[in-house]
């Protein structure tokens, strides 16, 4: 049995392959879109950095469940916004008084 070198697998935002990434020990480096991995720094050990680089975020499992993510997000941006008014409301008062003292 021998052990393969630990290949990078392709570039998560362009979809480069193995041909156009390279490493120096600390990163792995796409020459098309210039994307750089995550760094090992200050360890310099190739198959760590590619190791970096294969790590994946798991996708979001469908549509439905990322639609209602946003919509959550978005509710609690909407929420944000509404407090935010009443605060610059607050602070308009405020400033208006203080002109009048
Ligand atoms: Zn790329």
């Amino acid at each position: 049995m021998t052990d393969e070198p630990l290949k990078p697998l392709p570039c998560p935002f362009c979809g480069s392959g193995s041909e156009d990434l390279y490493c120096d020990g600390h990163y792995v480096h796409c020459e098309v879109c210039n994307t750089t991995g995550p760094s090992v720094y200050p360890v310099l050990d190739d198959d760590a950095a590619i190791a970096a680089w294969n790590r994946r975020v798991e996708p979001i499992g469908n549509s439905d469940e990322l639609q209602s993510i946003i919509g959550m997000r978005i509710e609690e941006l909407e929420e944000l916004i509404c407090e935010l008014k009443n605060w610059r409301k607050f602070i308009r008062d405020d400033i208006c008084i203080g002109i009048r003292v």
